[in-house]
């Protein structure tokens, strides 16, 4: 059974509150290893070498720690397959997905975070006139907390950690305890990378054990974490009275707004894979699909065949399509979605049950699942499922289809399919949403603001945006 260990001040250690959680493999129900469930005094002991390792690292040259974090990212890229398959392990997803996405991605991210420092740099005002000049420095924090969710494990955890330590500071990390392994992975590497001991420090455990603990500690003075609304607001309750910086990437309930002059086999691809990439359990997936009516009955036929036809399979089959979710009370809560839309009356037009894969009969598997409902304010419309399951409803006007889009409170990500210029502008300016996508789905640049609005988060994560958030404006004003 395999035991994973926090990683602190460069080392493996076992907690201190010697609590164990059992860790599930979704492939087959099986518990295949324990972790950590780390006490206030664990979180302590990782802050004393986050402290101890900052002033060193936050005026290490800005060279220096760009050729570390791309060394991280070399090597996450070297390791790729055993990654990947860690990744597909611990958290039900299809291997090639891991092998595709998530760990090229983590990749990327160190990669890219590494370059970035480099272009960042501090600004001059000079007050004409007043004979005075301000420099503002962007300085480290200090001690840092990142708190990361299951669905994209080691991709969104490398997405906090790594413009954290490009900026100088120096961090306590808790990845979820749902999916810890590729966390886990990552501090030996870290290690064989060169980072300076104590500069990153990984801690396991649960949500109100562990990741209370970072928020609540005094001289954390920065979170930043991605994860459900509830908890976000959880802990902007625990961290607002304390003044730390806070960024919150939070859940979303994205529309897919599909107009009858797009360019239509090319929607029809992308808004499968909008809707049930990862199993659906991406916080951007477009998981309330608005068709003109002029083509809704064309495109529910097509999307139904092709939602038919993707395969529910074991996460290491390489024609599996659609892996399994990533925990036995995860599948519970999507599939109870079902019952509420009949009950709501809504249609299932496909999928719905749950599926025993041969071999894996005890994973959590279940089909990629299309609804038709009546009406935009039932709760399969409004309540983010993430898991396989998409809804469907016509619209008529562009005043109709944006007030639907915008009838939620989240606001995280919209996907929009027109070939029509003023309609492209028109109803991006208008859509509530941190992110639009025009005729595509996902194309990330990572130099662009990440991140929602509403109840889908505060703040923006990427390019500058992290940079400045993981660093403290100080002006100085020399009158001479
Ligand atoms: P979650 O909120 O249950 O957990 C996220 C992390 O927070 C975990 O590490 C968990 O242990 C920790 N946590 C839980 N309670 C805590 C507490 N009281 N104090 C501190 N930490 C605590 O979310 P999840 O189920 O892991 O992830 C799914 C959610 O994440 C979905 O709502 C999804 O939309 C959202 N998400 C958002 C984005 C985004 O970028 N906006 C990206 C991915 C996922």
């Amino acid at each position: 059974m395999k035991k994973i260990l926090n990683y602190i001040n460069g080392t493996y250690v076992e907690p201190k509150s010697n609590e164990w959680i059992d860790n599930y493999n979704p492939s087959n129900g099986e518990i295949y290893g324990k972790i950590p469930n780390s006490s206030a005094e664990d979180v302590e002991a990782a802050y004393q070498a986050a402290k101890t390792a900052f002033p060193s690292w936050s005026s290490t040259t800005i060279d220096e720690r760009s050729r570390i974090l791309h060394k991280i990212a070399d090597l996450i890229e070297e390791n790729l397959p055993d990654l990947a398959y860690a990744e597909s392990l611990d958290n039900g997803k299809p291997l090639s997905l891991a092998t595709q996405i998530d760990i090229p991605r983590a990749t990327s991210n160190f990669k890219f975070f590494s370059q970035a420092i480099t272009q960042f740099s501090s600004e001059a005002h000079e007050s004409i006139g007043l004979n005075a000049m301000n420099f503002t420095l962007r300085q480290s924090i200090g001690v840092v907390g990142c708190i990361s969710p299951w669905n994209l494990p080691l991709y969104l955890f490398t997405w906090k950690i790594a413009p954290a330590l490009a900026t100088g500071n120096t961090v306590v990390a808790k990845p979820s305890e749902v999916t810890p392994m590729t966390a886990y992975l990552l501090g030996e590497i870290c290690t064989k990378a060169g980072l300076p001991k104590g500069v990153l420090n990984i801690v396991h455990g649960l949500g109100h054990t562990t990741g209370q603990a970072i928020t609540e500690h005094p001289n954390i003075k920065a979170i930043s974490f991605t994860g459900g609304t509830a908890t976000g607001a959880h802990i902007a309750r625990t961290a607002a009275p304390m003044f730390k910086k806070l960024s919150l990437e939070l859940g979303g309930k994205n529309p897919n707004i599909i107009f009858a002059d797009c360019d239509y086999d090319e929607m029809l691809k992308v808004t499968v894979r909008s809707s049930f990439a990862n199993q659906g359990q991406i916080c951007l997936c477009g998981s309330r699909i608005f068709v003109e009516r002029s083509i809704y009955d064309k495109f529910k036929t097509d999307f139904v065949e092709k939602v038919n036809a993707l395969k529910v399979g074991n996460p290491f089959d390489e024609t599996t399509n659609i892996g399994a979710l990533v925990s036995e009370s995860h599948l519970e809560k999507v599939k109870s979605y079902i019952d509420i839309a009949k009950e709501e009356g809504g249609t299932v037009l496909c999928g719905g049950n749950k599926v025993a894969v041969e071999g894996f009969e005890n994973g959590y598997y279940l089909e990629p699942t299309v609804i038709e409902v009546q009406t935009d304010q039932c709760r399969v419309n409004q309540e983010e499922i993430f898991g396989p399951i998409v809804t469907m409803m016509p619209f008529d006007t562009e005043e109709e289809v944006l007030a639907m889009a915008n009838g939620v409170r989240y606001g995280l990500s919209a996907t929009l399919w027109t070939n029509n210029l003023n309609r492209t502008m028109n109803m991006s300016k208008k859509i509530e949403a941190g992110i639009v996508w025009v005729n595509t789905w996902l194309l990330r640049d990572l130099r662009t603001p990440f991140g929602g609005m509403k109840n889908s988060g505060v703040g923006r994560e990427g390019g500058m945006e992290a940079l400045r958030f993981f660093t403290e404006p100080k002006n100085i004003c020399i009158k001479y």
